[in-house]
């Protein structure tokens, strides 16, 4: 090991910068942190360091004697000879030196950091690859939740507790994966702290080590898993169990965590494969058996996706449950196909409507959807497709109203229709889409010609 990780306490310690330029500037922003006093020398010292009440400036040359008594130096010049000599004063006089950017300079180096107090995370390449180490720290920042240091804090505040709870030391770890893990956690990250430690004060009082489970209601998005959030891969790889249908993508599903116990409630157009009743007392079951049970939804579970209806149970059984927005079709599919939803000259509004009535009619405001200047999207609209465009045409929309259809959006089978409401009716019976589709009406459509960008044209587009 080149370098050996310590972390270093330098509150209200004095650290010397050399340098008052825009590399002085990004070092001593992140020394600030750390609640030291800083002196900087320098000829000329930038504003934005002057203006700090942390920052003793002093505009002149470096000197020697400027190390003396100093808990660390740090050189941020851009000349040779006097990081140079910056360098040689330091350890003549044994204290740490950092030189920016020139390792064999330094003592010590700036590891890139993760900081979620008082969680920190330092990573180094040794000053080998910098870029690597930052595209690391750029992976951590994804995936660890910003709220991990209130995380961190509650588990302090309860440390001593757990010890005299539990004698093992194996007992603790058990205790205390379960908890970082599970619930506690999970209420944490939504900012619900009361609860959280409610929920781990109840957790130790308890004879066993056990834990409550929990629905995380999820939208995976339309079909391209770099769509989904951070929060929705985070729960998809701590659930125990799973319940997906046949809107989430086998690419998504690949993300779940690998040993969770998969459900499918599949559901096509007309056949419920398990009936919405079941699906949500399968869900309350679950969750009461202890398990965390993720319910995998396509798109946005709030949007057309009988999100209400899942937790609805839930509540009434006072299960916890989060739920988690997803990208809707409607957005997935308008941007993949460069079809804006909203522009200033063509349409001020946009309205998701469904072409899927529960009993199976299509009674829609017809007069309202109409109206120009709007963009209206219809959700499982293909089977009512040719009555969907009559009837908006008999309403007053413009026969010659472009439409879209996308299937698949955001998926490599995606694919495009472009015609008019007078003609897409004949379009898709000669060339029959496959489910799932979006049909979006209104001017906006037209400018896909001129918006459709790289990531459209990887995939299929039929333009007509
Ligand atoms: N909750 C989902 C919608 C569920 S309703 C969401 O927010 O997107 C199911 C309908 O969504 C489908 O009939 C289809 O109209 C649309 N849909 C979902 N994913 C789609 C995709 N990748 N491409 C096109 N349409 C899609």
């Amino acid at each position: 090991m080149q370098y050996f990780p310590l972390f270093h306490r330098f509150q209200d310690k004095p650290i010397l910068v050399v340098g008052g330029g825009d590399i002085a500037v990004r070092k001593i922003n992140l020394l600030q942190r750390s609640g030291c006093k800083i002196k900087v020398v320098a000829p000329e010292i930038s504003d934005g360091i002057a203006s700090k009440p942390q920052c003793d400036c002093h505009y002149r040359r470096f000197e020697r004697e400027d190390v003396q008594g100093m808990a660390l130096v740090v050189s941020a010049t851009d000349k040779t000879e006097v990081n140079q000599l910056v360098a040689d004063s330091a350890r003549a006089a044994g204290v740490l030196v950092n030189v920016v950017d020139t390792p064999d300079l330094c003592d010590v180096i700036f590891p890139s950091i993760v900081d979620r107090d008082p969680l920190i995370i330092g990573i180094t390449s040794s000053g080998q690859a910098p870029v690597l180490a930052r595209s690391i720290r750029a992976k951590l920042e994804s995936t660890i939740p910003a709220s991990y240091g209130h995380l961190a804090q509650l588990a302090s505040r309860f440390r001593n507790a757990v010890k005299q709870r539990f004698d093992r030391l194996d007992d603790r770890r058990y205790f205390w994966e379960k908890i970082l893990n599970g619930t506690v956690a999970e209420h944490v990250y939504s900012g619900r702290m009361e609860q959280a430690e409610k929920l781990l004060e109840a957790e130790l009082q308890r004879a066993e080590v056990s834990h409550t489970g929990e629905v995380y209601l999820v939208g995976a998005g339309p079909g391209d898993p770099d769509l989904l959030t951070f929060k929705a891969l985070r729960l998809m790889q701590q659930a125990d169990v799973v319940l997906y249908d046949r809107l989430v993508s086998d690419a998504i599903l690949d993300l779940v965590r690998r040993d969770a116990e998969r459900l499918y409630v599949g559901k096509q157009r007309s056949e419920h494969a398990v009936p919405q009743a079941d699906i949500n007392q399968t869900l309350l079951e679950l969750a009461q058996q202890g398990k965390r049970v993720l319910r995998l939804k396509g798109g946005d579970p709030f949007i057309f996706g009988r999100g209400g209806e899942e937790i609805d149970l839930l509540a009434e059984h006072g299960v916890p449950f989060q739920v988690v927005p997803g990208i809707t079709a409607a957005s997935g599919c308008a941007c993949y196909t460069g079809i804006p939803l909203t522009h200033r000259d063509y349409a001020q509004s946009v309205r998701f409507v469904t072409g899927h009535l529960k009993d199976g009619s299509l009674d829609l405001p017809w007069t309202e959807l109409a109206s120009k200047q709007q963009t209206v999207v219809f959700y499982m609209g293909l089977m009512g497709l040719p009555k969907i465009c009559t009837k908006l045409i008999q309403h007053g929309r413009a026969p010659d109203t472009p439409i879209a259809l996308v299937q698949k959006g955001t998926t490599p089978d995606q694919r495009l229709w472009v015609a008019t409401l007078a003609t897409m009716p004949d379009l898709i019976q000669q060339d029959p889409p496959r489910a799932p589709t979006l049909i979006i009406v209104g001017e906006v459509v037209s400018l896909h010609e001129r918006l459709q960008w790289a990531g459209t044209a990887t995939h299929p587009v039929i333009d007509t």
